[in-house]
């Protein structure tokens, strides 16, 4: 099987279009999306939309809960927050309904997806350091878990409990003795430098990670961000991938 993974598209359905393109023409059996639909972007009803229509499994996001009070925004930026309310003002009811109804983590056929992390998916926690993957380790339910949330893609490789190896490849082949967290970076808000979309290709025959990575019409949405009034920080931070 060869599944897309996808994650914090963000209301930005400039990019969302773009990796579905790139996802047509890459042989996929299966699309998961691992949260983070709405939040930040201009087009919350065109993206949710869009993706009930083309996905075989939607996880919730932080930004996804918050909108429809599943979770509280207390602890959000003045920006997302902002973001937030406005999503949560033009938001069609439909959308909110759907959106109530997901799931943080779920396993798909062989492997584990999360929008944040394995340990307590609910608690929106970031694996940023080496004691935040190690505390993982124990919530491991499968050899392979997937993971959005920090728009950062990379490998975690755990050797054992204790002993990891951290890889940012284009490719790369997973040991099946070995157990992985994968970070499958941001459709519609990349933060590791490169502005472009960042989707998954998980091949489970090959086992097989690859980060594909996709230009989109980046001004269009800051366009449309203006025009809505959505905070200048957040604007610009999608030209720089930050
Ligand atoms: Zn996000």
């Amino acid at each position: 099987m060869r599944y897309a993974l996808i994650s914090d598209i963000h209301s930005n359905i400039e990019a969302f279009n773009s990796v579905l393109e790139s996802i047509s023409t890459s042989n996929v059996d299966k699309i998961a999306f691992l949260g983070d639909i709405i939040g930040y972007g201009p087009n919350p009803n065109e993206c949710m939309e869009k993706l009930r229509e083309v996905t075989d499994l939607v996880l919730g996001g932080n930004h996804d809960w918050a909108v429809v009070g599943k979770t509280l925004a207390d602890y959000f930026n003045p920006y997302a927050k902002a973001a937030v309310d406005w999503t949560g003002e033009v938001l069609l009811d439909t959308h909110k309904k759907f959106l109530v109804q997901t799931k943080a983590s779920s396993l798909l056929d062989g492997f584990f997806v999360a929008h944040s992390t394995p340990r307590y998916p609910e608690e929106w926690m970031y694996i940023m350091t080496k004691k935040d993957a190690v505390d993982n380790y124990p919530f491991l339910e499968r050899n392979v878990s997937f993971i959005g949330h920090s728009h950062q893609p990379v490998i975690i490789e755990f050797e054992d409990a204790q002993d990891i190896n951290v890889y940012r490849e284009d490719k790369m082949a997973l040991d099946p003795d070995k157990k992985y967290i994968v970070n499958i970076g941001s459709v519609g808000q990349p933060r590791d430098g490169d502005p472009r979309s960042c989707w998954v290709l998980f091949d489970s025959v090959e086992n097989s990670v690859e980060f594909m990575r996709v230009p989109y019409n980046i001004e269009a949405v800051q366009e449309k961000m203006r025009e809505f009034d959505l905070p200048k920080y957040l604007i610009d931070r999608l030209m720089y991938g930050r």
